[in-house]
């Protein structure tokens, strides 16, 4: 899997290009079938330390070592590492997103997480903003943990946020009404749109902690919840057993 986004299928590429130019941008719109038009403030992508959420905050005092931000964006995190004098290398399969981060003169290649060319090993692989959502899919969380065993050094950890979705499917008495013969119900599909650029539907994994400790266990990883957010969203730490 190495695929890349060019800039006429780049809704966000486009969006962060425009902010770091111009200081503004239009409405980054994200359309999905099971969910109401929703909008990415832009601005949000440039955040600040201060402006992070703590989770992310904790993330970022996690890090150590070698890092790779994985699906970097504008490079917010990337950034902030930077000012630490942290080691941080930046990737993402955006070619302007990439062009955004090496002109604020950061470490930054446009890559697949899953493009098996990329040998480089890290120490700390931090997937920020929903992380878990570049795994797609349930089914895919095996092969994750194998392209993690490639890229990370011993002793190495991932940190992960995610949110558990299960609040979408609760009663108003507490109780879930979530259809086990269906498929996973934190996987969604998502299509962004930016003026006239229209991008191809992806899919974004939403997992709840024990399921993901599920799968890092039966891949030989260990996991620990750093953090707990205001919604359903956590910060996790991965680490080979
Ligand atoms: N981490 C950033 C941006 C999150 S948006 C932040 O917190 O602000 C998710 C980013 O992941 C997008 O920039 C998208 O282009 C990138 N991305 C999606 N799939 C990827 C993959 N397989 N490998 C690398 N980057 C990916």
């Amino acid at each position: 899997m190495n695929f890349l986004l060019t800039p006429d299928r780049d809704p966000m590429g486009n969006a962060i290009l425009d902010y770091y130019k111009k200081g503004k941008a239009g409405k980054l719109r994200v359309l999905s079938s099971m969910f109401d038009e929703d909008e990415i403030p832009v601005a949000t992508l440039f955040r600040t330390k201060e402006e992070m959420s703590p989770l992310e905050r904790t993330a970022l005092d996690h890090c150590r070592g070698r890092i790779l931000d994985v699906g970097a964006g504008s490079g917010c995190h990337s950034r902030e590492l930077k000012a630490q004098n942290q080691d941080v290398t930046a990737i993402d399969i955006s070619s302007l997103s990439v062009q955004v981060m090496q002109e604020q003169g950061l470490s930054a290649t446009q890559t697949n997480l899953f493009d098996p060319e990329f040998k480089e090993r890290f120490d700390t692989i931090l997937l920020l903003m929903n992380g878990s959502g570049i795994i797609g899919k349930v089914e895919r969380m095996d092969a994750f943990f194998q392209r993690m065993n490639e890229l990370l050094l011993p002793g190495g950890q991932i940190l992960m946020d995610s949110s558990d979705l299960r609040y979408l499917y609760e009663d108003e008495d507490g109780s879930f009404v979530i259809d086990l013969n269906s498929d996973y119900y934190g996987e969604v599909d998502y299509k962004m749109v930016y003026k006239r650029i229209h991008g191809e539907t992806f899919d974004w994994l939403y997992v709840d902690f024990e399921t993901l400790r599920y799968y890092a266990n039966k891949n030989g990883y260990h996991a620990e919840k750093l953090a707990e957010g205001e919604h359903y969203d956590y910060l996790a730490c991965l680490r080979k057993l």
